[in-house]
């Protein structure tokens, strides 16, 4: 019997990602994106939903980082054997690259919700002897390699990933691509309803868009133009050599290059941005498509620590699978929020301490950052005025931080040596400690064991952000840029506090940074530090808000009841 036997009795909402985060062992993940997906379909598990995704299997993963002590990032592949967690199907299929027949086969993982559904994962694989050695690494490297690499790459993600879904005995009646990195799926949808040629009026209308554009949904995730995938034609050209036609592609991909979102954006009848404002500026950047919003949210239980979710069971149960449940925080009572907080922070401060010699204590003020080390993320804004810095947190408060830089991201590289300088400079006041090796376990450790969760993106460049969604389930609330998701979240001192200006009240100036870190300045020391030292009771307050407002809806569940019924059922 096949391992998907019991998988292919119904329809299925097919998935496709370039990057799926589930867990660290399979480290198919580089950061947010991949996790989101990962968080989706464990929702989709727990909500019973007929769901298959498909990616890549990413053999030598993203990458594990090192830091030398003057900061410098160093990056090992991980080696992972895909065969200790997911199954081989035989099943293989083939595409063609650059006029080469390249074989893919499939790994296999089963996401298995507590409710009993099972959620197939296929991991797609060109590493088979049949193929020649170049051929057999284009599965390796996440957002590795160069262009042809990642056309490629994309190519198996969207043509073999079709193909092996068929194979396997599928049938589809949603493709929802998860970014743009996937869109090459709609070309081979667009082979597959290709109509008779006898029966149209000319060459163009063999290509039956509308019933493409009717399978398909489209999630982009980038606020900048910069940020889409584009391919020039030649190089399309030289890799899917006459797959398809270049004057319709045109039409579909954009003139100049092919654009992968405006790929999805021409063959979806759903398009969205993953929070209100990011719909938004999505739809300013590309007048003429109906551009909606659902706003990204994350997997409640893999994103509540443990001290949380004993307290949750015993006084919200049921919390995990329907996290409105949130709604009835304040039953739990305030000592044992606060424990359940402690006991978090305690295992954080150890690990921490464990690591370094920041010697970082129990009862100081934590502050945590972590997240892509990029040039939009400002891990450097808290340092903007070191003098400012060291008369509010001295003996106050302690940081610490986390996160990797793209190998080819020099400017996210510098951040993090400035960050080590930082923590040199700053020696015997404020103890700043950096986490080598950003992941998901120490992304959990992180934003449930730290008091408040920092975010100073450059509005609006946050499309969404997950991370401060995770620290609200933890009751660690968020001390950020209104950008992204917290625009949608934050009430000034009640779910927790906004930096810098509301977004519309922005002009268009070049000295934001100024003015954010004035204004993270002044909330810290007149707002944050006073009301954690003297007024616990107040703090805890707006550690149940983080709770009852925040978690409660920045979630995954409610993101795809949401997916349903305005993408998927139509
Ligand atoms: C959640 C998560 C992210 C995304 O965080 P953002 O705040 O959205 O940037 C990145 N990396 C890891 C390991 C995560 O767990």
């Amino acid at each position: 019997m096949s391992i998907l036997e019991k998988h292919i009795t119904e329809p299925k909402i097919a998935y496709f990602s370039m990057e799926i985060g589930l867990r660290d062992d399979i480290p198919t993940y580089s950061g947010g994106l991949g996790v989101l997906a990962g968080d989706t379909i464990k929702s989709a598990a727990d909500l019973i939903l007929p769901f298959v995704a498909v990616t890549l299997i990413s053999r030598k993963g993203y990458f594990r980082q090192e830091i030398d002590d003057k900061g410098h990032q160093i990056e090992h592949p991980v080696i992972w054997d895909p065969s200790k967690l997911l199954k081989c199907p035989p099943e293989k299929v083939s595409v063609t690259i650059e006029g080469r027949k390249v074989h893919i086969q499939s790994w296999v993982y089963f996401v298995e919700s507590p409710r009993g559904k099972s959620i197939p994962v296929i991991y797609l694989d060109s590493n088979l002897p049949e193929n020649s050695p170049d051929d057999r690494t284009l599965t390796d490297y996440l957002y590795g390699g160069d262009e042809s690499y990642r056309i490629k790459q994309e190519l198996i993600l969207g043509i073999g990933g079709v193909r092996m879904l068929r194979k396997l005995g599928f049938e589809i009646k949603k493709y929802h691509m998860n970014e743009g990195h996937a869109a090459f799926l709609t070309l081979e949808l667009l082979h597959e309803f290709k109509k008779d040629i006898e029966s149209v009026w000319d060459e163009e209308h063999i290509w039956d868009i509308e019933s493409v554009k009717d399978l398909c949904v489209f999630t982009t995730h980038t606020p900048v133009e910069a940020g889409h995938d584009k391919f020039s034609y030649e190089l399309f050209k030289k890799v899917f050599r006459d797959y398809f036609p270049e004057n319709i592609l045109k039409k579909l991909a954009g003139q100049k290059n092919v654009n992968m979102t405006f790929l999805g954006f021409n063959l979806s009848n759903f398009v969205n941005g993953v929070a209100k404002k990011h719909g938004e500026v999505s739809q300013s950047m590309f007048p003429g498509y109906q551009i909606n919003a659902i706003t990204n949210g994350v997997h409640s239980y893999t994103w509540t620590c443990d001290s949380m979710k004993k307290i949750f069971d015993k006084y919200l149960p049921g919390w995990a699978n329907e996290p409105e449940i949130f709604v009835r925080v304040g039953a739990i009572p305030d000592e044992e929020l606060w424990g359940a907080h402690m006991e978090a922070k305690k295992g954080l401060i150890d690990y921490v301490n464990s690591l370094s010699d920041a010697a970082m204590d129990y009862e100081t003020l934590t502050i945590g950052f972590a997240r892509r080390a990029t040039a939009y993320k400002r891990a450097d804004l808290l340092f903007s005025d070191i003098k400012r810095l060291e008369q509010i947190g001295t003996g106050k408060i302690q940081i610490i931080y986390a996160g990797k830089a793209h190998p080819k991201d020099t400017v996210g590289k510098q951040l993090i040596e400035k960050i080590f300088s930082y923590r040199e400079q700053f020696k015997g006041k404020i103890r700043i400690a950096f986490i080598q090796n950003y992941n998901m376990e120490i992304a959990l450790k992180l934003v449930s064991g730290v008091d408040i969760w920092l975010n100073t993106p450059l509005r609006p460049l946050e499309a969404s952000g997950t991370s401060g969604m995770k620290a609200t389930h933890n009751g660690v609330m968020n001390f950020s840029v209104l950008d992204g998701w917290w625009i949608e979240g934050h009430i000034e001192g009640y779910t927790g506090w906004a930096i810098g200006p509301a977004p519309k009240e922005i002009e268009p100036d070049n000295n934001m940074n100024k003015i954010d870190a004035d204004d993270l300045y002044n909330k810290l020391e007149k707002t944050i530090i006073p009301l954690y030292y003297n007024n616990r009771k107040s703090w805890i307050r707006v550690m149940e808000n983080a709770i009852g407002k925040n978690a409660y809806y920045f979630n995954t569940h409610r993101m795809m009841r949401r997916y349903v019924t305005e993408a998927y059922i139509r």
